[in-house]
């Protein structure tokens, strides 16, 4: 892995909808409303301006996810299709576990699979993910091995685990093959079990992408930061992290935070790829005319990007 420079990566959420929605540190536990609405999603146009952003501004894609059963299969799958189109490249998923079926016909989409452990310790996982059990996504991992899909994983630093199970995700990552990892740390929502409690210290979510890069050199280990967090980036690239996430991006573009995220980078002597600061010189109206979907959906998305790039101006 190039540890001589890093990068902003975007997650891409299609919904606000969640079929399970329980999770307890999860915001989505706290919107009732959401969850009960199958079509609290984001539309096609508004997923394909963004995709363009990121292809233009030099963020990667980290995955593409959102609450579980929020679109039906074959809608599902055509967004798939309009998404890789745009983007150029297969992408990752992390829309919970998918079953070989499916693996089979998102494979043309997609490199790879993450499958959102959240948290190794198998006692915390069933108190916070008490409808969300690890072995569905193990079934998914062993099958996307079997498919040739990448698998990526996610845990979130803070949940009540300590650093001694540090060796459950050194096994967890042995035995999947997992090639990406997401370290985030605790954001503490309100009105979850959460509220009140701190989010990980820097050192503490450091030691964990510390020992993560000393255990796997070759591996994609990409940090969580939030909002109030951009002083962590240099600590975490440091430990060993390749990029950055997280960071609501367009809310915040060319804002303090986000210089600080660049300037933080400078202190890990990394190369930042990329921009959160400065709009390049793009012909977004060539950009969108180059893509081969139907003309009214361009239409749309040529509206959408006007309105994502006056946020960001
Ligand atoms: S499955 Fe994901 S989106 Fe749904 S409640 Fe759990 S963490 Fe939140």
């Amino acid at each position: 892995m190039d540890l001589r420079t890093t990068c902003f990566e975007r997650a891409i959420f299609f919904s606000w909808y969640c079929a399970i929605g329980d999770c307890k540190y999860c915001y989505m536990s706290t919107q009732t409303k959401f969850n009960k609405e199958r079509l609290a999603r984001r539309t096609t146009e508004s997923l394909l301006a963004e995709v363009i952003l990121c292809k233009k501004l030099g963020w990667e894609l980290g995955f593409v996810s959102g609450g579980q059963g929020a679109y039906k299969k074959v809608e599902f799958l055509e967004l798939l299709k309009k998404i890789k189109q745009v983007y150029g490249k297969k992408i990752w998923l992390n829309v919970g576990p998918i079953s070989k079926l499916e693996l089979i016909k998102y494979k043309p989409y997609i490199k790879g699979v993450v499958a959102s452990i959240e948290t190794i310790n198998p006692k915390i996982h069933e108190l916070v993910c008490p409808s969300k059990p690890i072995k569905p996504f193990e079934k998914m991992l062993v099958q996307a091995k079997k498919l040739g899909l990448k698998r990526g994983m996610t845990i979130i630093i803070g949940l009540g685990e300590t650093i001694n199970d540090f060796k459950l995700l050194r096994d967890f990552i042995k035995k999947y093959g997992i090639s990406k990892i997401h370290i985030y740390g605790l954001n503490p929502q309100k009105r979850t079990m959460f509220e009140n409690a701190k989010p990980p210290a820097l050192e503490y979510q450091a030691e964990w992408i510390k020992r993560a890069r000393k255990a796997f050199p070759r591996m994609d280990i990409q940090c969580g930061i939030w909002l109030d967090r951009t002083k962590y980036v240099s600590t975490l690239l440091k430990a060993g992290a390749n990029s950055i996430s997280k960071f609501p991006a367009i809310k915040y573009f060319g804002s303090q935070q986000a210089k600080e995220i660049k300037k933080q980078a400078r202190l890990a002597n990394r190369e930042f790829k990329g921009t959160l600061t400065k709009l390049p010189k793009v012909d977004w109206d060539k950009e969108v005319d180059k893509l081969k979907l139907d003309k009214e959906l361009k239409e749309k998305i040529r509206r959408k990007l006007k309105t994502y790039l006056k946020k960001m101006k």
